[in-house]
């Protein structure tokens, strides 16, 4: 249950980081227990709605550009022409609509275990969830980590896992089986992205996961830092793979022609995610 405060403070302790955080909050919009998580909602004086997981903030209306955007766009211009995307959990829709605003898309599969997150998301952030009638996208719902294992061979270019954090029905989606699967369903050149938690909080798990990514036979790995303000840090991270060659820069023209609107992305952003922090650098090459 999340901690409302008298003062109307909704505050995420996080026990493992040894930090809080908090937004304040006008009232409780909504609550559901389903079979596998508790989704909460509030309307914020200041971040528009806020949905919260198992105690855990995951979307705001302000700020879930960074996320959605970075989880998306960046591995779908690092791909030369993704036809056929897989987002692995992304209930709340948010990175469906980025992946759809790609005119070569041409088909995009979301698999989240949970209904009731996309339920909330439908009713309390409509905006994410406007593409979802797209005919190029299919919303499902079941366990990723069994869909991925079900998936046909080199099927898919790119695969997104969008998922919560390594606890929950979201733990199996940080492992080498997970991964391999994942590995078998990409074509030759396909590329996985996984949000890899804060790079400042969660070191040894990002590391964990780089090493199992690479274990399994990816051939070349990126991991990208960007803003996320209402998670444990305010730094967070993405993690790209590539099946079987290395990653050759991306299509920046194509980023700089685009039609479509972005809040946070674009070419100079894209070039700056590539760039390594060294406290990171040091992490990865310390073995
Ligand atoms: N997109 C959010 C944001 O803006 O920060 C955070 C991620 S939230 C959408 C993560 C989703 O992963 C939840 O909806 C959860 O139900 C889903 N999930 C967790 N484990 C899963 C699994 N094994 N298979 C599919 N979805 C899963």
């Amino acid at each position: 249950m999340a901690n409302l405060e008298a003062n109307r403070w909704f505050t995420e302790i996080s026990d493992r980081d040894g930090s809080a955080f908090s937004l304040r909050v006008k009232r409780k919009l909504d609550e559901k227990q389903s079979p596998f998580q508790l989704v909460e909602m509030f309307e914020t004086t200041d971040f528009g709605n806020l949905m919260i997981i198992d105690g855990c903030t995951m979307v705001s209306t302000r700020e879930n550009f960074f996320y959605h955007e970075m989880m998306s766009h960046p591995a779908l211009f690092s791909h030369p022409a993704p036809k056929n995307v897989v987002i692995i959990g992304g209930g709340d829709c948010g990175t469906l609509r980025e992946v759809l605003k790609h005119p070569g898309v041409e088909t995009v599969t979301q698999i989240d275990i949970d209904e009731v997150v996309t339920e909330m998301s439908l009713k309390y952030f409509p905006e994410l969830c406007e593409s979802n009638n797209d005919p190029r996208a299919t919303v499902m719902f079941d366990d990723g980590i069994k869909y991925m294992k079900e998936a046909a061979p080199e099927s898919i270019d790119v695969v997104i896992v969008d998922g919560t954090d390594p606890v929950g029905p979201g733990e199996g989606l940080f492992n080498h089986a997970f991964y391999k699967s994942c590995l078998a369903a990409l074509r030759p050149g396909g590329i996985m992205i996984q949000q890899s938690e804060s790079p400042l909080m969660h070191m040894p798990l990002l590391c964990e996961m780089r090493d199992a990514m690479l274990e399994v036979g990816f051939a070349d790995l990126i991991t990208m830092p960007f803003p996320q303000p209402i998670y444990p840090s305010g730094l967070w991270s993405a993690t790209m793979a590539r099946k079987g060659e290395a990653f050759n820069g991306f299509r920046e023209a194509e980023v700089n022609a685009a039609t479509f609107q972005t809040e946070y992305y674009n070419s100079g952003i894209h070039k700056g995610a590539l760039a390594t922090p060294n406290f990171m650098k040091r992490a990865f090459e310390k073995k």
